[in-house]
């Protein structure tokens, strides 16, 4: 991605049926190895967009990539960073103290348990019933997306939408397109009145 402004991808609104396939190619893209068979799911459907239905619309919301990242801004220990031109969570460094979930003005992030081969990673908590005694519980990260920028073919939800809704918006590009066509559309005008 060769533009300066971050890459995002957009939804249409008019086109998305709520079929949630791209919540369930997220999740895929984002597990490593889980069969996605039907019958064959290994875990759970983990998916970095998120569905929203209501009587007036249908569409999935996801992270925009914001130029001036308010999560990345905002956590407490470095763990969101950009890399290739997207706003990216490094699991490894967060903690799930929930701040960046609370800060994106979209709501494109959401704790999700860290899954290593089929199954939770599990960390000490300190226990509900006994605030000094630690119990096992799921360790969590901030999940978001990533704009897929390890999958060779681009983001998944794009590829799987049935109805073409999904698609990558070049800021950039597009200012340029919009640039040109006011200039046509003034030289027509122009013309008009010749
Ligand atoms: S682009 Fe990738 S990470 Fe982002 S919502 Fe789609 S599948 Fe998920
Ligand atoms: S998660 Fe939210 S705040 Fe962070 S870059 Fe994406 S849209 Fe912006």
């Amino acid at each position: 991605m060769s533009s300066s402004l971050n890459h995002f991808i957009a939804a249409d609104p008019e086109k998305c049926i709520g079929c949630r396939l791209c919540e369930v190619a997220c999740s895929q893209a984002h597990s490593s190895g889980s069969a996605f068979t039907a019958g064959a799911l290994s875990g759970p459907i983990l998916p970095r967009l998120y569905v929203v239905q209501t009587p007036e619309i249908t569409i999935p919301v996801q992270c925009r990539h914001c130029e001036d990242a308010p999560c990345a801004n905002c956590c407490p220990v470095s763990a969101i960073t950009r890399k290739n031109g997207a706003i990216v969570v490094e699991t490894k460094l967060c903690v799930g103290c929930k701040t960046c979930m609370l800060a994106c003005p979209f709501g494109a992030i959401e704790l999700l348990p860290v899954y290593k081969n089929g199954a939770p990673v599990m960390q000490a908590v300190l226990c509900e019933e006994k605030e000094t005694a630690m119990e096992e519980a799921p360790m969590l990260f901030a999940g978001k997306c990533d704009l897929c920028t390890d999958r060779k073919k681009g983001p998944a939800c794009v590829e799987v939408c049935p109805e073409k809704a999904l698609s990558i918006v070049d800021p950039s590009r597009m200012k340029r397109e919009r640039n040109i066509k006011a200039a046509m559309s003034f030289l027509n005008n122009s013309q008009n009145f010749s």
